[in-house]
């Protein structure tokens, strides 16, 4: 241990510095003095709250270290000997003009405060930790403030100006547009008055507008650094070192983990409001798990109607700045916080209604789906499904406005043929919308639904198809499970190797008479690569391989066949 008087000397007690200070002391440094030019710290309820050290009316005169490596740092009144320096302050702002067209008015002020602020209405436009600590005093000497922060944005902010943000928005002392900025100040009548680009605000006007200008970083003489203390490594200047680089040079303390910059942002509740009455359109009436991480929602548009053919598919989206369930983190999450991420869903059928009749959900006003959790691997972060998870009834989503997909009853036109539809887990969601209108119309063919999924567990729909098995008789539900130690593990693919469905059902596999629908994994379809003319099929054995061997065609956009499918990646 040194014999500094201090462990830690900040010079400047505005929102970086305080930060520096209350992080570092919840780490369990003790001796922390905070040395401050003017009258009042940035946040003056911070002393009592995290019983800080502040020499008020202190500006540094001079920052030099001596022989041992002890940092001396000179006010008029003191030399404090430290094992750390940060220096906090800003530069002055005197050059600093801002980008917008304004009046020139003495209600219009840079980075100063009108001399009488209560009840007065004041506009801060600035969206770093300088625009919230005016606004703090403002609200603090009894002003009505709003503060235009357009772009504001958590990792712009230091952690005690963040917390005085929240405060100040949850006690409703100040109204925070985070995503405005006006693009003129014009002057009414005297008052200058802000004019807003967006259509979303109104154009306001104030009696004074203050502007926060951005971060201006001290240089070192204008805290005499000397060129032995600017070399020693002891001295951190905010710009450049965060508060984990500081606490390094502490090995006796640990620093708590900050809270992630998503876990930061999702704290500006009112951007989040904002973000999500601006994008989703519709709400999730019904999440029912099938097990955690499997489900069957529904979800009602606010405007216009769900029209759509059985087998089509709808878009839902939610915003990156929704929580995920899983530890994972997206890719660029910086880059795309406030956009929205929109996965395709098979539109599935709750089949029945309440008075035991198949459903005619078809104009229904909402969207039944049926969704499965995908977990993330080292390859792929998962974007919409573990947003999902934290879904609830009542939530808000976004609804695609159009349905599409050509995976519809479209080919089948004869009600004596053969329906061969075959899935894997989720995939089943269109197959039931198509199942159900089928048996409405009365098709009398042969209809099999087979599944493949993991557990008995991941069937979410299982009783709804036993009840139509014991109604209709052309019709049979057969789910497959894998990984159930009494079933013996059997593919998609064997139920046509090895003439599975003709033994159990005594279904011929016609081409003339039968029509395959597949959806869900790729592997399990297995579509062929077209190579100049040369079919060339995956290595592992797909439907599609199986049924071309005996005479079935596949359908695709310019020739009609029978084999249909749907791949969801
Ligand atoms: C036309 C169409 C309809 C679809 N309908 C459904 C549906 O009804 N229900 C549904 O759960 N998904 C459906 N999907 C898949 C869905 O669009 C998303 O890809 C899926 O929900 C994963 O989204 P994500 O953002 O969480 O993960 P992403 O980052 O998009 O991850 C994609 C990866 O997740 C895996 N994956 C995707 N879908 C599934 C799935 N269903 N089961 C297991 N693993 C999967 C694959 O490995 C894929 O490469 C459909 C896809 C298409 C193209």
């Amino acid at each position: 241990m040194s014999d500094a008087a201090y462990d830690l000397v900040i010079i400047g007690g505005n929102s970086a510095g305080l930060s520096v200070a209350v992080a570092l002391q919840q780490a369990g440094l003790q001796r922390v003095r905070i040395l401050e030019a003017g009258s009042a710290i940035a946040f003056p309820e911070l002393v009592s709250e995290h019983q800080l050290d502040v020499g008020y009316g202190e500006p540094a005169l001079a920052v030099d270290v001596d022989a041992d490596g002890v940092v001396a740092v000179r006010t008029a009144r003191h030399t404090y000997t430290a094992r750390v320096c940060v220096v906090a302050q800003r530069a002055g702002a005197e050059d600093w003009k801002p980008t917008m067209t304004t009046v020139a008015s003495d209600r219009i002020l840079i980075n100063k405060l009108p001399d009488f602020a209560a009840d007065e209405d004041v506009l801060v436009i600035g969206h770093t930790d300088r625009a919230v600590e005016l606004t703090a005093r403002l609200a603090a000497a009894g002003a009505g403030v709003v503060l235009a922060a357009g772009g504001m944005d958590p990792k712009l902010l230091s952690p005690t100006a963040e917390a005085a943000l929240h405060r100040l928005e949850r006690e409703r002392h100040a109204t925070l547009l985070y995503r405005a900025v006006p693009d003129q100040i014009a002057d009414v009548d005297g008052y200058p008055m802000a004019f807003f680009g967006d259509r979303r605000t109104p154009d306001l006007q104030f009696d004074h507008v203050v502007f926060a200008p951005s971060r201006t970083a001290v240089t070192p003489a204008e805290v005499g650094l000397t060129d032995a203390a600017a070399a020693s490594g002891s001295v951190f200047f905010l710009e450049g070192a965060d508060i984990a680089a500081i606490a390094r040079a502490f090995p006796e303390i640990t620093l708590t983990p900050p809270p992630t910059l998503a876990e930061r942002r999702r704290g500006f509740t009112s951007v989040i409001d904002e973000l999500r009455s601006e994008h989703y359109n519709a709400t999730i009436t019904h999440f029912e798990p099938t097990h955690s991480d499997l489900w069957v929602l529904r979800v009602r548009p606010d405007h216009g109607d769900v029209t759509h053919l059985p087998g089509q598919y709808a878009s839902l989206g939610l915003g990156y700045w929704e929580a995920r369930i899983d530890a994972a983190e997206d890719d660029d999450l910086d880059g795309k916080w406030d956009k929205m991420v929109r996965r395709s869903y098979s539109i599935s059928s709750r089949m029945w209604d309440d008075h035991g009749y198949l459903t005619g959900d078809l104009d229904a006003d909402e969207l039944e789906f049926y969704i499965v959790l995908v977990p993330p691997t080292p390859d792929n972060v998962p974007g919409l499904t573990p947003r999902l998870a934290c879904k609830r009834p009542g939530d808000r989503i976004y609804l695609g406005p159009k349905v599409a997909g050509r995976y519809t009853l479209g080919p089948v036109t004869d009600p004596s043929n053969t329906l061969l539809f075959f899935s894997t887990g989720t995939g089943e969601a269109p197959h039931n919308a198509m199942i159900v209108e089928l048996l409405r119309k009365a098709h009398h063919g042969p209809i099999i639904s087979a599944v493949s999924v993991r557990k008995w567990a991941d069937l979410g729909y299982i009783e709804q198809h036993r009840a139509l098995e014991a109604r209709y008789p052309n019709y049979h539900y057969l789910p497959m499970p894998t990984r159930e130690p009494d079933v013996p593990k059997q593919y998609l693919q064997d139920l046509i190797a090895n003439d599975v469905l003709q033994a159990r059902f005594g279904i011929e596999l016609d081409p003339a008479h039968t029509h395959m629908f597949m959806c869900g994994n790729p592997a399990m379809i297995g579509l062929p690569e077209d190579v100049e003319g040369v079919l060339h099929y995956p290595e592992v054995t797909g439907v599609v391989q199986l049924l071309a061997e005996r005479g079935f065609t596949l359908d695709h956009r310019k020739t009609r066949g029978n084999i249909h499918f749907e791949e969801y990646w």
